[in-house]
């Protein structure tokens, strides 16, 4: 999610340093900061200085002063999960006496224990983050070890995702790597190694460039790098040449951060359930939710209070909520919701979806009814954001900072965050054991069905062009997809300015329907669900009105090729779970109609990432 960057060579480290959180700065910008050994000496001739600073990139440069030189560095742009983002919770983290600082990027999931065990044994943390105890647990190992030996036994007892850059006071020519689910790369210079989470920031310096795999740690020096394996065996590695563009790495190869953020969901989707899904126990824990887990047992019902593409996470929410949990709900648009006046008291909770937390009719929608005495809860991504402050509780998604103002990551960690409210919430309320696992075992396998589908996302760049000249849409779907309908008819009008409605498939003969011809053809979403078969028939009706049909239907599904004109296949799942997979081609095929007709997709007309206006 975040980025790093680490410099270890002749020159001065820290205008570098800058120099490349600058170019990552759109994996994370709530803070960032940098530690600096400052005179690489003996053992007692060097100390490490770091500089931290609330917010962009710029407000750090400004606080480092031309004074701070030295040679080896890290630095660190952080995206929160843990802690709000402060100076305080900024990387590079260290141990109690400043000798070890890192910078990491990912999630420690069993930080707690470990944070325990180390208090236990008079560690003192500055930070609220996972990141530092890290540092400690080195700390505690150097007691025994050297730098080396202490980084492979601390990584050995950390459950989670983690990219870090190491660098330690007593070992001042030195700077250690390691990867587990977040990225890293070592930029190979003469006399020289960068390091960074990812090419961008790299590309400047050199390169040649060396790929570090899950599991791997790599010692580096000014003109060497070692890799190993976490149990300390040797790996060989090869040397790749880049020819990307600064741009180009950024988008990770691909041409927009829309299509980036569509290919990144398998990893968002496990990152908003890592360390909550309970799979053997077929429950889930969400961490945010535990000091009012008391108070949800005696909640009557449940408003979900939103916008846009989150107003359809809503939507799926309700679905869930409603057939596993057993509780009403009603979603709500935010912007209608703090104009009327609606029944609360404190047997409800409001729950507020914003992928930004600062959504102002959503944040809006939440203050009122405060005043109104509900209990308030948020689904969020940005970590410290307003809505994340002022709620009594919530869930942060983890779906690492969006770019593309067409939401798609953070819409399908909203929904992994809701199958996990509907097991948690489901469990507390009657939901059976064997219901429970089999939501969490279904759950656990979607990243790896979606990965599947991706890779087929050729075939919908080929259906994408066959309709390029259409200038009207009907998206229809039913029960949990007729929210994606919604959301894939919201995602084409979005990004390739197409005229499209989504509609419950079974409202269709009570109006749409009058407006089907050769030349408005319809996506039907339609897997093999409890409402399948009449899907089919609304398909048929269509058929027989001359309109065309593009299908998203259920892996074997032989039938459906005889209706529709086109087939998107999905993997099949729960039908709870279909919406996260269903919306998977919905989005690639906006994409590619929007590109197709020549816009720029990251940057649609007329719209904001964030609307923090009413
Ligand atoms: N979990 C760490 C934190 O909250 C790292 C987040 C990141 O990847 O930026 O500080």
């Amino acid at each position: 999610m975040c980025g790093i960057i680490g410099y270890i060579g002749k020159q001065n480290a820290a205008p570098i340093l800058i120099e490349g959180l600058k170019r990552l700065e759109y994996r994370g910008y709530d803070s960032a900061g940098l530690a600096i050994v400052s005179q690489v000496g003996g053992k007692n001739g060097s100390s490490i200085v770091a500089v931290k600073s609330v917010g962009r990139v710029a407000n750090l440069e400004n606080k480092v002063s031309e004074q701070l030189e030295g040679v080896v560095g890290i630095a660190h742009t952080r995206w929160a999960t843990h802690g709000k983002p402060c100076d305080r919770n900024s990387h590079p983290h260290s141990d109690c006496n400043g000798k070890i600082w890192l910078a990491h990027n990912g999630i420690i999931e069993n930080y707690q224990e470990l944070k325990d065990i180390l208090i236990r044994k008079k560690h003192v943390f500055k930070s609220e983050t996972d990141s530092e105890v890290i540092a400690h647990l080195i700390e505690e190992f150097g007691k025994k070890y050297d730098f080396k030996k202490s980084v492979l036994e601390s990584l050995k007892l950390l459950r989670g995702t983690y990219g870090l850059a190491i660098i330690h006071r007593d070992e001042p020519n030195k700077m250690i790597v390691a990867r587990l689910g977040s990225p890293l790369v070592i930029g190979v210079g003469s006399n020289e190694n960068v390091i960074a989470s990812d090419v961008s920031a790299i590309i400047r310096h050199t390169d040649q460039v060396v790929y570090l795999e899950d599991g791997e740690v790599a010692v580096i020096t000014p003109d060497n790098y070692e890799v190993f394996s976490v149990k300390n065996r040797a790996v060989s590695k090869e040397v790749t040449k880049l020819d990307w563009s600064i741009e180009k790495a950024q988008k990770h190869g691909f041409d927009h951060f829309m299509l980036k953020e569509i290919f990144e969901q398998p990893e968002t989707i496990q990152n908003a359930t890592r360390g909550r899904l309970v799979v053997p126990e077929g429950r889930a824990k969400l961490g945010g939710l535990r000091h009012v887990a008391d108070q949800l047992r005696g909640i009557e019902k449940i408003v979900i209070v939103s916008c846009g593409t989150s107003y359809y996470a809503g939507l799926v929410g309700e679905y869930m909520l409603e057939e596993y949990a057993g509780i009403p709900v009603e979603v709500e648009y935010a912007s209608e919701f703090r104009y009327r006046k609606p029944i609360l008291n404190d047997k409800v909770a409001v729950l507020a979806i914003s992928q930004s937390g600062e959504t102002a009719d959503t944040l809006a929608a939440i203050r009122e009814a405060k005043e109104k005495g509900a209990l308030t809860l948020g689904i969020v991504n940005t970590v410290g954001s307003t809505i994340a402050r002022e709620t009594d509780a919530g869930t942060y998604n983890h779906a690492g900072p969006e770019i593309g103002v067409a939401s798609t990551k953070a819409f399908t960690s909203q929904l992994s965050v809701f199958v996990l409210l509907t097991l948690m919430l489901g469990r507390q309320r009657g939901m059976s054991f064997v219901m429970g696992q089999r939501i969490a075992t279904e759950m656990a396998k979607i990243p790896k069905q979606i990965e599947k589908m991706l890779k087929t996302s050729k075939d919908i760049k080929k259906i994408a062009k066959k309709y390029l000249k259409y200038q009207n849409f009907l998206y229809m779907g039913r029960k949990y997809n007729y929210p994606i309908a919604l959301e894939g008819s919201l995602k084409i009008k979005e990004i390739a300015y197409v005229h499209a409605e989504g509609y419950p498939s079974g409202e269709m003969k009570h109006g749409p329907i009058a407006l089907i011809d050769k030349n408005f053809p319809s996506i039907f979403v339609t897997p093999k669900d409890s409402v399948y078969e009449k899907n089919l028939s609304g398909m048929q009706e269509i058929k027989a009105r001359g309109g065309k049909i593009i299908a998203i239907a259920t892996e074997g599904d032989k039938a459906i090729q005889k209706i529709a004109d086109d087939v998107i296949y999905i993997p099949k799942t729960l039908e709870m779970l279909t919406p996260l997979l269903s919306v998977i081609p919905l989005q690639l095929l906006a994409y590619y109609v929007g590109v197709g007709r020549g816009y720029d997709v990251d940057k649609p007309r007329n719209l904001a990432k964030s609307v923090t206006v009413e």
